[in-house]
């Protein structure tokens, strides 16, 4: 099962993708996941991709597509991943679609996790992150056992500076404009599914279960 996240940032997308990751044992590939450890790490790609990001801009799509496809060359994403923050551009979906085409095989499902902007600035500005793992919380649907703690590693947890106010205005913008035409892009493919994400976590998952089946 070849499955597209697709939605705001902050429409829990991430979330509800490590969900789906966990039930249909398919591996959770996410383009902000790999940019981050690459920034962790001070690799030559998290240096370039961390400018952009600070800026809630985009990363250049020749910077992010062969990334993605060399992932998919791993023996885990033989049967299938759930995508989480890729593609995010039609050219990006444009080449994922060729890279699938040589495999003989296509995207099955692109699930839109439904959110006004309205409640995504609001839902941003309390979501915190580990500084060492990664893991993240929500200060209102998430929360950690243990005030600003990893419940995982213990270490602290930070807002993000791509998850504060002003850039999270950006990034909004910057999805409207290149990301949300994806949603046409697979609805012609006839592939599109719509869930309402203004619900809470388990009920949207409710909703993504009835469309990718027991
Ligand atoms: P995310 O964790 O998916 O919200 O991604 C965080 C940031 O990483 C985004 O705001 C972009 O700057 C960058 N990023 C992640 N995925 C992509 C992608 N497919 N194309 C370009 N930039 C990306």
């Amino acid at each position: 099962m070849r499955i597209v996240m697709l939605g705001a940032p902050g429409a829990g997308k991430g979330t509800q993708a490590k969900k789906i990751a966990k039930k249909y044992k398919i591996p959770h590939i996410s383009t902000g996941d790999i940019f981050r450890a690459n920034i962790k790490n001070e690799t030559e790609l998290g240096k370039k991709a961390k400018s952009y990001m600070d800026q809630g801009m985009l990363v250049p799509d020749e910077l992010t597509i062969s990334l993605v496809i060399d992932r998919f060359q791993e023996p885990d994403a033989q049967n299938g991943y759930v995508l989480d923050g890729f593609p995010r551009t039609i050219p990006q979906a444009e080449r994922l679609d060729a890279a699938l085409k040589k495999s003989g095989s296509q995207i099955d499902f692109a699930i839109n996790v439904d959110v006004p902007d309205e409640n995504i600035i609001q839902r941003m500005s309390g979501r915190r992150a580990c500084v060492k793992c990664g893991a993240t919380y929500h200060l209102q649907y998430a929360a950690p056992k243990k005030d600003g703690i990893c419940d995982s590693c213990g270490e602290s947890l930070i807002l993000r500076d791509d998850d504060k106010p002003e850039t999270v205005e950006k990034r909004l913008k910057v999805y409207h404009e290149q990301t949300q035409p994806l949603i046409d892009y697979y609805a012609q493919k006839n592939v599109l599914k719509e869930v309402d994400g203004t619900q809470g976590l388990e009920d949207v998952f409710r909703q993504i279960q009835a469309i990718l089946g027991e």
